[in-house]
């Protein structure tokens, strides 16, 4: 049997984000394209020879108790295969956290997604990647597109995944103060408040708005791998709510847009902020030229790349 398994989990950016509609679930319908990036937690779950999980993860701000979407894996893994779990037990999960946390990365959601891909190995389940994601759907929307990754469209509540071309290893620039967070579900109420009286609401009229994205000029210059067409369609409606209530992170983009690059973007309900480059060179310089403009110790910036794997697993013994 299996003793302990290693995986990376790699963050995510949107570079598309549209919000279509409500739904009946009080979650919001939308339209988005998902891009798994290289900056990643390493996931590192033991076998610790009893009927129990625990999580250990350092960062100030990750509880480590029930409320950890990984331990909330875990515990989802045992009631759906009983079996297993009393036949190999629990395990001890450490999260070593370098994906910012509550910054529109998907953190916890990919934390989740490596739970689910490390027990099904484990356990020797043999699950496949769409019986992982339906899985993956009842912990969070974000989850069953963190399990594979790479460049996709994501519609329903952003858990309904088609992939698309994978990207090359481009490179952007991230930035995210440290002490800022935003609320993910006040960015959605704020945006239902404010604009909820556009919203499509039958099913023609919804499906309509997904198929003019699949057409759109986003999904073309992916499927085209036109760098530069991709930093000019970036698209996020939740700029609309978050950019005027966080004057840093509309500062921030703003520094990125001029700093040259290819575009620049919020990911997600924010609050990081990430600008194409064409090159790492061109990644260094507009890192160097957001340091100048924002000198402030609080901005935490990093040089990162596109990847095609959402969980990889690194080790398993
Ligand atoms: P999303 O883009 O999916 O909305 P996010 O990147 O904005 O996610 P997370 O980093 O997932 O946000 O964290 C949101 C909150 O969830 C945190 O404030 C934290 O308290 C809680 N949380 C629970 N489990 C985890 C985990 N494994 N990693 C990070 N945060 C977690």
């Amino acid at each position: 049997m299996m003793d302990s398994c290693s995986l990376l989990a790699s963050a995510k950016i949107n570079l598309y984000l549209e919000i279509i509609g409500d739904r009946p679930d009080g979650y919001h319908e939308l339209v988005m394209v998902m891009q798994s990036i290289a900056l990643a937690d390493l996931v590192e779950l033991k076998a610790i020879g009893m009927d129990a999980f625990r999580v250990r993860c350092s960062h100030p701000l990750v509880p480590t108790d029930s409320s950890n979407l990984a331990y909330r894996a875990a515990q989802l893994m045992a009631d759906e295969f009983p079996e297993a779990f009393s036949r190999w037990g629990g395990a001890e999960i450490t999260i070593d956290k370098r994906i910012p946390v509550a910054a529109g990365l998907a953190g916890g959601s990919t934390n989740a997604a490596a739970v689910l891909v490390g027990l099904d190995l484990m356990w020797n389940l043999g699950l496949t990647l769409p019986q992982l994601q339906e899985l993956g759907a009842k912990l969070g929307s974000d989850v069953p597109f963190c399990i594979g990754g790479g460049t996709a469209l994501a519609t329903g509540r952003g858990e309904k995944i088609s992939p698309l071309s994978n990207l090359d290893r481009s490179y952007l620039v991230l930035g995210k103060f440290r002490s800022l967070q935003v609320s993910t579900p006040w960015a959605y109420k704020t945006f239902r408040q404010e604009f909820g009286h556009q919203y499509v609401s039958d099913a023609a009229g919804l499906e309509e708005r997904r198929q003019r994205v699949h057409s759109g000029p986003m999904v073309s210059a992916i499927l085209h791998h036109d760098d530069r067409q991709i930093g000019q369609r970036l698209y996020n409606d939740l700029e609309r709510v978050v950019l005027p209530a966080y004057p840093q992170v509309a500062q921030l983009r703003e520094v990125f847009r001029s700093a040259g690059g290819l575009g620049g973007m919020m990911s997600g309900s924010g609050p990081s902020v990430f600008a194409l480059a064409e090159s790492e060179l061109e990644a260094t310089k507009i890192r160097d030229a957001a340091r100048s403009a924002i000198p402030d110790p609080d901005l935490d910036l990093w040089i990162t790349q596109f990847t095609t794997t959402g969980i990889q697993v690194v080790s398993n013994k």
